[in-house]
């Protein structure tokens, strides 16, 4: 279901002409749905009906507070990486109980905010994390309940740059020295196990790896409980793909996903947790930017927009491809031209397409970025000074600011001179 569509010739944010909002807040901005993150959310939620689950939404995808608390108030809790994550997830309104705390580098301070503001699980990434775990825990008089993420070396299909499941990348324990990691965890002071966490990869199109990552962990389970220990949550990461190409761009539902976790670990007894982000939020969300010039190279047109690199750095970053539609309706006989979609930017990197086939654009026309709501606004940066671009978010017919742009005078001001100057 899009929440961005065409009506009475313009391109709305369910209720909202995009038009408008872009009046009053000024370009580029990125703009979300609520009925649309809501809606991702419940489709997994109901998906894994049926199971003892619980949702956390990996706020890193996108964290503006706004987005957490519409998230948690529908029911979903937070998957942090980071002690800004976590007070963000908390100043949102999200109870300690309700944060599952991943990441290769928790340092040890991050984990005494964590533990004094109330966590549900650290999913622990190491045996020298989980010894640092044991001593700050044991330190301040608690018991901090981990999973360990175990490292399956399963190929997720996916981009090498968001690939975390195979025995190249930095993430988790091998998974043949589980037994060896769960035996040293059982021991130290100030930890206790709860269960096994896992996470192969981001924008995986495909079931199957994590049907081959989920029946490692049925049986590790298995084997663990044999060991002793209570094997009582399964954390089963995100990383469920989206569509981004609006044609052949054709990812598993959550449906398929759920039934393949209910067929793989569905017999163990354990609660399931998930952690999806990009799912949630990604195609809520767009960016809008207004064409500066239309410019004509030797035997190439070029969009030179309002937005750049900096405010959207996935294509940059990835070679990802986002839907550039313009937010005016064209009209059914409109001239189409191919069109380098590019930044003002000083690199040639800060291109977002190229012989991109668009209606014939002007200076001043609105473009729509679609599927920009994961890993957009929390990838920005201030590159060639320019402020970090709002954040707007829509719910029916009202529409909100929900992070300002900021002055020139905010971004520059956060200089301090040397008192020696
Ligand atoms: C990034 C990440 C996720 C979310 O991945 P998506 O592809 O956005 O669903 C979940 N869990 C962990 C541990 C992550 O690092």
């Amino acid at each position: 279901m899009d929440y961005f569509t065409y009506r009475d010739g313009t391109m709305c944010a369910e209720d909202v002409p995009i038009s408008k909002i872009a009046a009053e807040v000024g370009t580029p901005f990125y703009l979300y749905s609520s009925a649309a993150l809501l809606h991702h959310f419940q489709l997994f939620d109901s998906a894994l009906e049926s199971m003892d689950h619980q949702v956390f939404y990996a706020m890193k995808a996108a964290s503006n507070q706004a987005i957490l608390k519409l998230l948690a108030d529908a029911g979903a809790g937070m998957d942090v990486v980071s002690g800004g994550e976590y007070a963000r997830a908390r100043s949102a309104g999200v109870p300690g109980e309700l944060i599952v705390f991943s990441g290769v580098g928790k340092t040890r301070a991050e984990m005494v905010i964590a533990l004094g503001g109330g966590i549900r699980q650290f999913n622990v990434e190491s045996e020298p994390e989980m010894q640092a775990l044991s001593e700050v825990a044991t330190e301040i008089g608690q018991v901090a309940p981990i999973t360990i993420r175990i490292n399956p070396n399963v190929d997720a299909k996916t981009h090498s740059k968001i690939s975390t499941g195979k025995k190249e990348d930095k993430f988790g324990i091998p998974i043949l020295r589980a037994r060896e990691v769960f035996a040293m965890a059982a021991k130290l002071p100030g930890l206790k196990v709860v269960g096994i966490d896992v996470h192969i990869g981001s924008q995986l199109t495909e079931l199957e790896p994590y049907g081959l990552a989920y029946e490692m962990v049925a049986e590790l389970t298995e084997i663990l409980r044999a060991d002793g220990h209570e094997i009582s949550r399964l954390d089963l990461g995100g990383g469920l793909g989206i569509a981004y190409k609006s044609i052949n761009d054709n990812p598993p539902t959550p449906e398929d996903y759920a039934a393949l976790v209910r067929e793989k670990v569905g017999h163990l007894g354990c609660q399931i947790e998930i952690e999806p982000g990009r799912f949630i939020v990604g195609n809520a969300g767009i960016l809008v930017s207004e064409i500066i010039y239309v410019k004509s190279g030797e035997d190439r047109k070029f969009l030179i927009i309002d937005g750049a690199m900096n405010d959207l750095i996935r294509p940059a970053l990835y070679g990802a491809h986002h839907e550039i539609t313009p937010v005016q309706q064209p009209i059914c006989d409109a001239e189409y031209e191919n069109y380098d979609v590019v930044g003002p930017v000083c690199e040639s990197g800060d291109t977002f397409a190229k012989g991109r086939s668009l209606p014939s654009m002007l200076a001043g026309d609105l473009v729509a970025f679609h599927s920009a709501g994961a890993y957009g606004a929390v990838m920005a940066s201030e590159y060639n000074s320019r402020p970090l671009i709002p954040e707007v978010m829509v719910s029916g017919s009202q529409f909100a600011v929900i992070r300002e742009r900021p002055s020139l005078d905010d971004m520059i001001n956060r200089d301090v001179l040397p008192k020696w100057y």
